[in-house]
């Protein structure tokens, strides 16, 4: 159990609470990342794991940088990763009537106060870390002037930014966020769920804890930036006739080397075109590990694999790049595609000779069948697999010499026809009789074996091969993340060769190509007619071997 685990058990069994609640809040500002899928994992794990309930609440406080589409992609995500959210979707602007009331409680209470001065001003008022702040001219307005005062800030008397409604709490605690901190902002900024009602809105901070408080939440989790504002959380639940009293808890968010998890950087990504969109295989996002093709499996057994603490860190990608090759190398269908092609004609073969060989679809796990392949006279295999001459490292095919065929007949090399630049155009070998899973009666062995397709039976596709998105472990070290985008991210291949059961896979199938890689059919831009495969992750880490 980690510590959150533990001290839900400790409340539960101690009778503090009868049933966990807890919330995932996401800002509907960008689409889900890595970081998010941990903090999903740990929300609805712990509902799941103590028969409590998780809620999904968009903290939608900022309209002007929200908006329907990451609401509906954020959803789409949250499901997708394997969770089911407890009732409806909640939305902290559903509850921005009450927020004003208890607003205006506090006014009441002596405990609020609106404030005139500009952003520029408040921040000489508001002091240092090391030095207190001073009292707002505007602290002691009367409740009655305070009262009419934000009822005219609601009602749209003033300019944007004219003035804040702010707690009154103490400008010399050294918690910079107990000095008078804002509770109202106005902006004239229509609302993707309120429209225009409001022309002033709550910050997260008076928004979040009450929102907590409402929906009954027990454990309110959160990155541990947020300790500081704890005292402030806690401030608003004693100091408001609040339903229910929800406690902050905070654990260390995840990064990752080779990544950027701020959305605001992944945004820039995405508006400076550096990837094709927030769910470009290469990004981070849910959706772009999705289309990766990534399982939602995969992802949550990472999450499972990092655990939960109370200090930030940084984890290796490798850590999810192998929960990924893990999952795929025991669920993946085997399948051969050849990425450069080169022709090889068996010339002891009829033109249409059509022999049926069986192959695996697992080595290991027979549930997953086999599938027919069609062998014939000429089938395409990778030019990197063949060589005029070479010496006994090359394990692959060389003129004069043997290489088998995956699952079908050794065959050995005598001749090339080469075009007018001498390039090897074609192949021309015989197939040794009888050696279908079987070795040559001859004796004479094959070295090596490689991935074939027929070339009538085959057909093209286009192979994305995606790698990581930036050169450098920590691509901000330098300052500039954009100047350390690896150019060799995504490598387009347009004319691989497949065979027959990729011409017939469906989007967001996954495969091992044999010797290749892990791939998967795209989920929008692949299809029977036009296959598209993305490289998801290579057999090896080959970045650790430093190749
Ligand atoms: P970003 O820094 O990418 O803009 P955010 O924290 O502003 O992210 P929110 O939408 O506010 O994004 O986050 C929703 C929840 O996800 C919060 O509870 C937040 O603590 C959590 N979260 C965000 N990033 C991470 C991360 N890298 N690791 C763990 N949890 C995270
Ligand atoms: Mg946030």
């Amino acid at each position: 159990m980690h510590f959150l685990e533990s001290l839900v058990a400790k409340d539960l069994e101690a009778g503090k609470i009868n049933k966990v609640v807890t919330r995932f809040p996401p800002e509907p500002n960008g689409y889900l990342h890595v970081g998010h899928a941990k903090s999903i994992c740990l929300n609805f794990g712990l509902a799941q794991r103590f028969g409590g309930d998780c809620h999904l609440r968009f903290d939608d406080t900022n309209p002007e940088k929200e908006s329907d589409e990451f609401i509906q992609a954020i959803q789409a995500d949250v499901r997708w990763l394997g969770f089911e959210w407890a009732g409806d979707v909640r939305y902290a602007s559903s509850y921005f009537q009450q927020l004003y009331d208890w607003a205006c409680y506090l006014i009441d209470q002596g405990l609020a106060y609106v404030c005139d001065l500009s952003a520029e001003e408040a921040r000489t008022y508001r002091g240092t870390l090391t030095e207190p702040g001073r009292n707002s001219p505007y602290r002691e307005r009367s409740v009655e002037e305070n009262r009419a005062l934000f009822a005219s800030m609601r009602a749209g008397e003033f300019e944007d930014g004219a003035k804040v409604l702010r707690a009154k709490i103490d400008m010399a605690s050294p918690n910079m966020n107990l000095r008078d901190p804002i509770l109202y902002r106005i902006r004239r900024v229509v609302h993707h769920q309120t429209g225009s009602e409001w022309v002033i809105y709550p910050t997260y901070d008076f928004a979040h804890g009450q929102g907590d408080a409402i929906e009954g939440i027990t454990h309110s989790i959160c990155s541990l930036e947020f300790e500081d504002h704890r005292p402030l959380y806690d401030w608003f639940i004693n100091n408001l006739p609040v339903p229910s009293e929800p406690h902050q808890y905070e654990f260390g968010r995840l990064n990752l080397n080779y990544t950027v998890t701020s959305k605001r950087k992944l945004k820039q990504l995405v508006d400076e075109g550096v990837v094709a969109g927030w769910d470009d295989p290469r990004m981070p996002t849910i959706a772009g590990m999705r289309r990766r093709g990534y399982s939602p499996a995969a992802i949550r057994t990472f999450c499972d694999m990092i655990g939960v603490t109370r200090s930030d860190g940084t984890v290796d990608v490798a850590m999810l790049e192998h929960a990924v090759r893990d999952d795929l190398n025991n669920n993946a269908p085997r399948a051969m595609a050849v990425l450069n092609p080169l022709t090889v004609t068996l010339t002891n073969l009829s033109e249409d000779h059509k022999e049926i060989v069986m192959s695996p679809n697992h080595p290991q796990n027979e549930a997953l069948g086999e599938r027919e392949l069609v062998f014939t006279q000429q089938v395409v295999i990778d030019a990197d697999d063949f060589r005029e001459e070479a010496n006994k490292k090359f394990k692959r095919l060389v003129l004069g010499k043997r290489v088998r065929l995956r699952n079908a007949y050794v065959i050995e090399a005598y001749d090339v026809i080469k075009d007018a630049e001498g390039q090897v155009v074609e192949v021309l070998a015989k197939v040794i009789e009888n050696t279908v899973g079987a070795d040559p009666e001859d004796g004479i062995k094959p070295k090596g074996v490689i991935q074939w397709v027929s070339k009538s039976e085959g057909g093209r596709a286009t192979i994305r091969l995606y790698d990581r998105l930036f050169t450098q472990a920590e691509p901000e070290a330098d300052g500039d993340f954009m100047a350390v985008v690896n150019p060799n991210s995504l490598v387009v291949i347009e004319r691989a060769y497949v065979e027959p059961s990729l011409l017939a896979a469906t989007p967001e199938q996954a495969f091992q190509f044999e010797r290749e890689g892990y791939f998967v059919a795209d989920r929008f831009d692949h299809s029977a007619g036009a296959p598209v495969f993305n490289r998801t992750i290579g057999l090896r880490d080959t970045w650790q071997e430093g190749a």
